[in-house]
C-alpha cells in the first residue's frame, strides 16, 4: 500500500473536507435509512442515522483502544470519519489524552464518545471518571458516554447509576448516554430497551455471532435505542504454528477485497446496526476500511470470508461475538472465554500493555493462577479450542 505515514496517506485518498461536520447535524428520525453524500468527491462517506439522536454518524467509526498514533486519528477525520471511541481506561488513560490532543483542533469535527465504570461501578467513582476523562479529551462535553461493561439486568437497570448519567447529561458533560455490553443474550439489550434511559448500545458483533444477537439487535433498534458494533474483525485468540500465518491469509491474491473489509461488509450490511468501531494501527488499516464504506457485500466476500473463517475457527474464541457455550463450565468458575479475550489482545492484536490491562480488570475470581492445580482444562470448547493450551499460555503471560 506504501502509504506509511499521515501525508502520503492523505494525498491518496479523497479527502471529506467537511463531510464530518456536517454528518453531525440533527435529522428527522428514520431508523433504517442510511445516507450517502452522493457527490463524487465525497462518495467514500457514508452516514447512517444513531438511533433516535438525530445525528448522522459514518457508518465506519474509529476505535481508538490499541492506537498509540495521533496523526492516525487526524488522518481518519480529515478523511471524513466522524464516530471516534475512546475509554477511561485504555493504556491507563493514555488514549483518552491521545484522543484529546486531537480534540484540540477537530472537537467539532467529530461525534465522540467514552466510556466509564469498567472497574469501579460505584457513583462517586463515575463522576470522578468522568470528571478526569472530560480534562484528558480537552473538552468540556462528550456526545455518548457509555456506561462501560454492562453486563447484568441489575447493573443497567441500577437507579443510582441511571442518575450519574442523567446528572451528567443535565450538566452538559454529554449529550447522550448508553452502555457497552459483553452479554450476548438478550438480557442486556430487553433492560436497555425496558430501561426507557439509555439511548445507545455498544456490543460485539461479526460473522460468528449467533442469530439470537442478531434478532436481540433487530429489536433494539427498532425500539429507537443505537447500535454501535466492535469486534467486528475476527483475529486468533492465539496462533498455533501450523496455521498460514495470518498476514498471508489478509493479502489473498484472487481479489482486491481483503477477508478483513469483508468481514467489515458483512456487519455493515446489517442495516439495524448505525456504525461499528473497528481499531486501526496503520494506515493501511485505514485506507483498507475508508474503502469499505458505500460498498455492498458481495457473493465472493461470503466466500472470502468462509474461506477465512475455515482459517481462523480452531483458535478465535467466539465469546467476543456472542458464544456462550462454555459458561459455567469451570468447576471452580473461571470464564474461560474472559481469558480467550485476553490472550486475544496479546496474540491477535499484539498488545501486551492492553492484554494486561483487561486481565487486571477482571475479577479476582476469574484469574488463571486459580487453574494452577488443573493438568487439563475440564472445559470443552464446541468450537474445537484447545483451552488446556490457551490456560497454559495464559499462565505463563498472566499468572
Ligand atoms: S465454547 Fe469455545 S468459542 Fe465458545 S466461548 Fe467457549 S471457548 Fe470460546
Ligand atoms: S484449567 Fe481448571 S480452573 Fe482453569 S478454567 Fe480449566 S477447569 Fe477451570
Amino acid at each position: 500500500m506504501g502509504t506509511t505515514n499521515r501525508r502520503g496517506f492523505l494525498k491518496s485518498v479523497a479527502v471529506g473536507g467537511t463531510a464530518a461536520g456536517a454528518g453531525l447535524a440533527a435529522t428527522g428520525l428514520f431508523p433504517r435509512r442510511i445516507y450517502s453524500q452522493g457527490a463524487s468527491k465525497f462518495n467514500r462517506v457514508r452516514y447512517r442515522e444513531l438511533g433516535s439522536t438525530g445525528c448522522k454518524v459514518t457508518e465506519m467509526g474509529f476505535g481508538v483502544m490499541n492506537n498509540r498514533e495521533a496523526d492516525l486519528v487526524h488522518a481518519a477525520i480529515d478523511s471524513g470519519i466522524n464516530y471516534i471511541d475512546t475509554a477511561h481506561y485504555y493504556m491507563k488513560g493514555e488514549n483518552e489524552k491521545i484522543v484529546g490532543s486531537v480534540m484540540k483542533t477537530k472537537r467539532d469535527k467529530v461525534f465522540l464518545t467514552t466510556k466509564v465504570g469498567l472497574r469501579d461501578k460505584t457513583p462517586e467513582s463515575i463522576r470522578k471518571e468522568i470528571d478526569l476523562s472530560l480534562k484528558r479529551l480537552q473538552t468540556d462535553r462528550v456526545d455518548l458516554l457509555l456506561f462501560h461493561k454492562s453486563d447484568k439486568r441489575e447493573e443497567i437497570l441500577n437507579d443510582d447509576t441511571m442518575k450519574v448519567f442523567d446528572d451528567a447529561r443535565k450538566k452538559g458533560q454529554t449529550r447522550f448516554v448508553g452502555f457497552s455490553t459483553h452479554n450476548f443474550e438478550p438480557e442486556p439489550f430487553d433492560a436497555g430497551i425496558d430501561s426507557k434511559f439509555w439511548e445507545a448500545i455498544l456490543t460485539g458483533y461479526n460473522y460468528f455471532s449467533p442469530p439470537s444477537l442478531t434478532k436481540s439487535i433487530q429489536k433494539t433498534r427498532e425500539a429507537g435505542i443505537a447500535i454501535i458494533g466492535m469486534k467486528n474483525l475476527i483475529t486468533m485468540t492465539w496462533p498455533p504454528d501450523t496455521r498460514v500465518p495470518y498476514e498471508d491469509i489478509r493479502k489473498d491474491k484472487s481479489t482486491k477485497t481483503t477477508p478483513q473489509q469483508a468481514l467489515l461488509k458483512w456487519v455493515l450490511d446489517d442495516n439495524y446496526v448505525d456504525t461499528i468501531i473497528p481499531g486501526m494501527t496503520t494506515f493501511e488499516h485505514l485506507n483498507d476500511n475508508l474503502a469499505v464504506m458505500g460498498m455492498k457485500l458481495t457473493l465472493d466476500d461470503r466466500r472470502i470470508i468462509r474461506r477465512y473463517c475455515e482459517g481462523v475457527k480452531s483458535t478465535y474464541c467466539r465469546g467476543v461475538a456472542g458464544c456462550t457455550e462454555c459458561r459455567e463450565k469451570c468447576p471452580k468458575g473461571v470464564k474461560v472465554c474472559d481469558i480467550n479475550r485476553c490472550l486475544g489482545y496479546a496474540y491477535g492484536y499484539k498488545d501486551l500493555d492492553l492484554a494486561y490491562e483487561n486481565y487486571q480488570a477482571l475479577p479476582k475470581s476469574n484469574r488463571v493462577d486459580i487453574c494452577a492445580d488443573c493438568d487439563e482444562c475440564a472445559v470443552k470448547c464446541v468450537n474445537g479450542l484447545n483451552l488446556t493450551e490457551n490456560i497454559r499460555k495464559a499462565r505463563e503471560l498472566f499468572a
